[in-house]
Formats: structure tokens, C-alpha cells, sequence
């Protein structure tokens, strides 16, 4: 994952030293000394997140802040406010002026980059739907993605076993979210696999249980594994939020919880699920308006040409990578010869419903054609496109297709080829045309494979 973010403080030390530790994690960097010329560099270019600095000469941070998140054009890029320790004030300030999160000075690695992360994480979700919805209007179904109700109070879960510290995070977020609290960890697995929440705080304050299983449980189960997970911590434990974060743990917390901390935090995981949630109703919502495929309920070539554009045009401007998967069923005429068509379908239908359950959110699947399908990821070099689609093919090959109302149960493959823009393609036509030879490759060399374009 990569992104632009832009470094604002007055004193060119902070500066240099935040934008040192994020080049090293290869975020593309860019620096302003105050707030009018941050506001200059914003309207000129796409920024995904902004670390602002409060005391600044001439315009200070609250200011700033209130300006982006004033202006439509850029209320959406993530803002966080670097505060002095003792200054708990300046937090609820930052809040009021909209800031999504805080660090504190000095900062830590592990904070600064596990915090720029999810923020990041978060804007290309929110980034995802809105160009959804510019899609959606470009074929002319202008009000199916509205983001109504994305404001209502958010539903968490606290797994904490000392009643105290329950009731402090229940009154701390109050004001945004019903918080359901429970001591027993295994009860509060059941409970979130049953129930709808928007986010899970795990405390890892327990000597009964240990965190990091709970949430690696939580990952695991089916009804679970998108629900974003916060994990309160304790100074001086980065081994485990290491861990916690390997695991997909979302983001965390340090005791002694600081109050304004704990809601920023909490309402940008709320955002994450709504916005996640909507993007998956929103692929169903699709469904419905007719650029779909009939058969398999994903969507078909005329919705592909159509994003494939944005998707293309989008990366290119922000120097991002965009990888393409054609994955094709072997010997799929066969199947038809001998079992007919409706069995082929039957297959085409499970097939496709083993793509959809293996890309992620803000990948794009598509039936392209006949036994042809497509899967568009964002954000996503050819390294992790070929993990991807090598995912993809053993999801296939691994359990035979077991066709509902047959009693059939047959082995399937399928051959894929991945393409990768940042190779000197300069149309959506050719990437596509890259990944087709790499198909063609894979056939050639005995089906049943991954095969991707040469850079
Ligand atoms: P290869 O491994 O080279 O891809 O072999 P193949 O048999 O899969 O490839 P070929 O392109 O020769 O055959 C594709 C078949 O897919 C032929 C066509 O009848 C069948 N097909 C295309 N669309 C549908 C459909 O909607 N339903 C069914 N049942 N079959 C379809
Ligand atoms: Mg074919
Ligand atoms: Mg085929």
C-alpha cells in the first residue's frame, strides 16, 4: 500500500524527521512550512492524508483543518493533528475542527505508521465508493449509491474483563456509539458472529485470556472476519500490537487511554465498516439495476469497460499500481459436451462464486464473456496480483464443483494471466490485451496455472 501525504509543521527538523521514517515505508512525501501554502499544495494535487502540526505562525492547524474539511473538494482527505503530550485541549479543539486522528509529539514509529496506515486504508474504501458512484451515474442510476445513514451511532462490542475499565470506555463513547461490553472472551466471539457491530475493542488488560487468540478467532470466522478490531494496549508492549497488526488488527490504543484518542479512533473504524459494508450492498445494488451478468450475478463486460477506465485513468494520474486477472475455465467445452449446457452453468455459477468470495472489497469481478472472468484490483502490484490469482486458482482446483440439484460433483480448473499497469501500457485496451497473452501463455503451457505479463 502506498499513498501521498503531506508533512505540515513550521520547524524544519519535525519535518524531515516524520518525513524520513515514512519514505522509509515508501509513502510518496510532500512538506509545507505553514498552513496557506498546505492549502496551496492540496488544491494543486491529490493528497491522501495530511499530518498537520497545531502552533504554526500565520494560520495554526485548527484553522487549516477547518478549512479542508469546509471544502467539499477536500473534506475527505484524512487530517491528523500532531499535539503535545500535555495538551489534551488541543485534541478536543482538533476534533471540533474535524481532525480524524492525533499523534503525539515525540512521535513513535509504530504509532505514526500503524495510524497513516489505517487512514489510508480507510480513504481508499471511501475513495473506492465514490468513484462507484461516479460510475453509477455515468450509466445513468444516479441515486442507487447515496451515503445516507453512514452517520447513525456505530454498535461496538467491548471485550474487557475488569468492570472499571468497561465502564470508563462505555461513558467515553457514549456520545457515538452504543457500546455492548462483555468479560468472557468466548461468549463475546458468539456475540459478534451473531450480531451486527461496526467494531470490536478488545482490552488486553486480562490474565484469563489471551488477546491476540481472541482476535485471530475473530479474523478467522466467516461472519467476522470484516469486522474491524481495536486492541487497547499497554506502553512498552509494541511486540504485541506488532503482532496484533500481523494478525489484522486494525489499529490500536495505549493505556492510559486518552478519552479524545479513543473516539477519534472509534469513528474512524465505524467509518471503515460502513464504508466497507456499502461498498459490498453496493456490488448488490448493481446487481439489481441490470449491469449484471444474469448467470452469475457479477458484473458484466459493459460495467468492466466502463470502470476499467476510471480504474486506469485514476492509477495513472497517482503514479499507483493496477493489476489485471482474465481467468478462463479449462476444457469448459467439454463439461458442456458431456453433462450440457444447464451442468455448464450450474459450473459457471460456482465458479464465479468462488471469485467473489476470494477478491477483496474493493476489487472488481466481472464475467467477461462466456467461461471468461476479470478481476480488477486497485492499488495492487503484479507481486501481490500473482498471489492473488494463485489463491484463486487453488481455491478452484482444491474442492470439486458440487452442483446443486445434480448430484454432480466435478473437478475444475482454471488457467489465469495478470497484467500490471506502470509498465509503459498506456491504455486500459492494451493492459487488457497484455493480460490475454499472459492467459494465452498459461494455456500453452499446460492450463491450470498463473501466468503474468512481463513488465
Ligand atoms: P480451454 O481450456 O482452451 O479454455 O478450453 P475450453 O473448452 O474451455 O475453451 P473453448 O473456448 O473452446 O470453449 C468455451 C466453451 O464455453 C464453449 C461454449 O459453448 C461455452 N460457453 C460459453 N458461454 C457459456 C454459457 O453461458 N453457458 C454454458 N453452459 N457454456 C458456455
Ligand atoms: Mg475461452
Ligand atoms: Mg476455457
Amino acid at each position: 500500500m502506498t499513498a501521498r501525504i503531506l508533512v505540515v509543521d513550521d520547524i524544519p527538523a519535525n519535518v524531515k524527521l516524520l518525513e524520513a521514517r515514512l519514505l522509509a515505508e515508501y509513502f510518496d512525501v510532500l512538506t509545507a512550512d505553514n498552513g496557506f501554502k498546505a492549502l496551496e499544495i492540496v488544491d494543486n494535487t491529490a493528497v491522501d492524508l495530511i499530518l498537520l502540526d497545531i502552533m504554526m505562525p500565520g494560520m495554526d492547524g485548527f484553522e487549516v483543518c477547518e478549512r479542508l474539511k469546509a471544502n467539499p473538494r477536500t473534506s475527505h482527505i484524512p487530517v491528523v493533528m500532531v499535539t503535545a503530550l500535555d495538551q489534551s485541549a488541543d485534541r478536543v479543539r482538533g476534533l471540533k475542527a474535524g481532525a480524524d486522528d492525533f499523534l503525539t509529539k515525540p512521535v513513535n514509529d509504530l504509532q505514526l505508521v500503524s495510524r497513516v496506515k489505517s487512514l489510508v486504508r480507510l480513504k481508499m474504501l471511501s475513495d473506492e465508493l465514490r468513484i462507484r458512484a461516479e460510475t453509477a451515474r455515468n450509466v445513468g442510476m444516479d441515486d442507487f449509491m447515496r451515503l445516507e445513514s453512514m452517520d447513525a451511532p456505530g454498535q461496538v462490542l467491548l471485550v474487557d474483563s475488569r468492570a472499571s475499565s468497561q465502564e470508563r470506555i462505555i461513558r467515553t463513547l457514549k456520545p457515538v456509539a452504543e457500546v455492548t461490553a462483555m468479560s468472557d472472551p468466548q461468549a463475546a466471539v458468539f456475540e459478534a458472529a451473531e450480531n451486527a457491530f461496526d467494531l470490536v475493542i478488545v482490552n488486553g488488560n486480562s490474565e484469563d485470556y489471551d488477546p491476540l487468540r481472541l482476535c485471530s478467532q475473530l479474523r478467522l470466522l466467516e461472519r467476522t472476519r470484516f469486522l474491524p478490531l481495536l486492541l487497547v494496549t499497554d506502553l512498552g508492549q509494541e511486540d504485541v500490537v506488532v503482532r496484533a497488526l500481523d494478525l489484522g488488527v486494525n489499529d490500536y490504543i495505549i493505556r492510559p487511554i486518552d478519552p479524545n484518542e479513543l473516539v477519534a479512533r472509534t469513528l474512524t473504524q465505524i467509518k471503515r465498516k460502513r464504508y466497507n459494508d456499502r461498498l459490498r450492498s453496493s456490488v448488490r445494488q448493481t446487481i439489481e439495476l441490470a449491469v449484471t451478468d444474469g448467470l452469475t450475478g457479477l458484473n458484466n463486460r459493459r460495467y468492466l469497460d466502463n470502470h476499467l477506465k476510471t480504474l486506469f485513468n485514476r492509477a495513472a494520474v497517482r503514479g499507483r499500481p493496477l493489476s489485471v486477472c482474465i481467468t478462463d475455465i479449462d476444457r469448459f467445452k467439454q463439461v458442456n459436451d458431456t453433462y450440457g449446457h444447464d451442468i455448464g452453468d450450474e459450473v459457471l455459477k460456482e465458479f464465479a462464486k468462488r471469485i467473489r468470495t476470494t477478491v477483496r472489497g474493493a476489487d472488481l469481478a466481472c464475467r467477461y464473456g462466456g467461461e471468461e472472468f476479470v478481476v480488477v484490483m486497485p492499488d495492487t502490484d503484479g507481486t501481490s496480483a500473482t498471489a492473488i490469482a494463485e489463491r484463486l486458482r487453488r481455491i478452484i482446483e482444491q474442492a470439486p464443483f458440487d452442483l446443486p440439484g445434480t448430484g454432480l460433483t466435478l473437478n475444475i480448473t482454471a488457467s489465469l494471466g495478470i497484467a500490471t499497469n506502470l509498465s509503459g501500457l498506456d491504455t486500459p485496451e492494451q493492459l487488457m490485451k497484455q493480460a490475454d497473452k499472459a492467459l494465452y501463455e498459461a494455456k500453452n503451457q499446460g492450463r491450470n496455472r498463473v501466468v503474468a505479463a512481463a513488465a
